[in-house]
């Protein structure tokens, strides 16, 4: 399937009529494509159980200069096989990241490591003092309170109280789920939203001033920056543990939602002199946050039609599965990455979303053993039940 295939809407309401696109970012984990290297150890000797042992405490695996993130490591452990629990962490190390390994060929590692000195060489140069030689470049950090997470002056008390709480039911008291799988929500401060983009504006008045390439957070928007990139990868990696991931586990458990463990967080931006509108696609995430910061804009309603594995990525709309939204400052949608979506043209002003695709590592693996995945695929669901009624069928023919 392309990934650069992003096609214009126009007929989002029926079946896509050419393949759809998967929005993918270019930074971290992506969905395997070049499939096993050649060298043992293969799926046969070393993959993970299908359930974790939740009573394993993992170990710590901070200190370890590794060429995956430490978290990934911590997140994998409870899914070794139960001898592997106990042995030595380098043991463990070892195992996991032949099938981290897996994930990446060489290529792709090479690939991964350029982008880590990209990212530094911006961050280094994009910093909190302004330069002696060149007083009037903007090579500035403007709110430098961004960079790192402050969640009552980001979020709204309603959102932090639920969060507190952290039950189903504090959850469900702050959302509405307007379509199955779809949850809006208050979040953002409008202060959080102005800080935002006006740093958003500096940075890019800092790329345009030192003709910097920047890279785009996708495949399909020309527009926009990768957060992440130019230094708030901490601040959005808390945002996704501290509070998405709890509204995660509750709400999309069978998509990864409990052991999201990396990110890809970016701001997108439409309007007449930008990306205007988003072709229907997958996202390259478990779980997708979206949140629009900005105020003045028409049009730009997301599209969304139905959850869908790989396999039936093309399938048909259901009618139950159409729904559309309108975004509101400072309010989230989450949905699932496979949840097909687009965004329709911004007719006047700006538009501009935040946008953080959480992965899930254990999740992209287990798929990998998989055919069935009627827990989220609607398609898959309808073929499971095909095959229950021929078979009940089969038993009445024989009686
Ligand atoms: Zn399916």
């Amino acid at each position: 399937m392309s990934l650069d295939g992003a096609r214009k809407p126009g007929a989002p309401d029926g079946r896509p009529d050419q393949a759809i696109a998967h929005a993918n970012g270019g930074s971290t984990v992506q969905v395997l494509q070049n499939g096993a290297s050649a060298a043992p150890p293969t799926y046969l000797t070393h993959r993970l159980r299908l359930n974790p042992n939740s009573d394993h405490r993992p170990d710590n695996y901070e200190d370890l200069d590794l060429e995956f993130s430490p978290s990934i490591f911590s997140s994998l452990e409870r899914y070794l096989p139960p001898n592997l629990l106990q042995q030595a962490r380098d043991v463990k190390v070892d195992y996991m990241r032949e099938i981290l390994r897996r994930y990446y060929p060489e290529s792709e590692r090479v690939r991964l490591q350029k982008h880590r000195e990209y990212r530094q060489k911006i961050i280094s140069n994009y910093q909190e003092k302004r330069s002696i030689t060149a007083p009037s470049l903007s090579s500035q950090r403007l709110h430098l309170e961004l960079y790192s997470m402050h969640p009552t002056n980001f979020f709204v008390p309603s959102f932090l109280k639920a969060i507190n709480e952290n039950t189903e039911q504090a959850f469900r008291n702050i959302m509405s789920e307007p379509s199955p799988g779809i949850f809006t929500f208050e979040m953002l401060q409008p202060r959080f939203c102005e800080m935002l983009l006006a740093e958003v504006k500096n940075f890019e008045k800092w790329v345009h001033e030192t003709k910097f390439r920047i890279m785009r957070p996708n495949t399909m928007n020309k527009y926009g920056v990768v957060l992440d990139d130019f230094g708030m990868e901490t601040m959005l990696e808390k945002l996704m543990v501290d509070f998405i991931r709890p509204i995660s586990k509750v709400f999309f458990p069978g998509v990864g939602g409990s052991n999201l463990d990396t990110h890809h967080g970016f701001v997108l931006e439409y309007g007449i002199d930008r990306d205007v509108d988003l072709g229907f696609h997958v996202d390259d995430s478990e779980v997708t946050l979206n949140v629009c910061v900005s105020r003045q804009f028409s049009g730009g309603e997301l599209f969304f039609r139905g959850v869908r594995c790989d396999k039936h990525v093309n399938t048909e709309t259901h009618s139950e599965e159409i729904f559309d939204y309108s975004h509101v400052p400072g309010r989230a949608v989450l949905h699932c990455g496979r949840h097909r979506h687009g965004a329709r043209a911004t007719t006047s002003g700006k538009r501009i979303n935040l946008v953080l695709w959480c992965r899930s590592s254990v999740f992209r693996e287990s798929r990998k053993y998989q055919k069935d995945f009627s827990s989220w695929c609607a398609e898959c669901q309808h073929e499971k039940k095909e095959r229950q009624r021929l078979s009940v069928a089969a038993i009445k023919m024989v009686f």
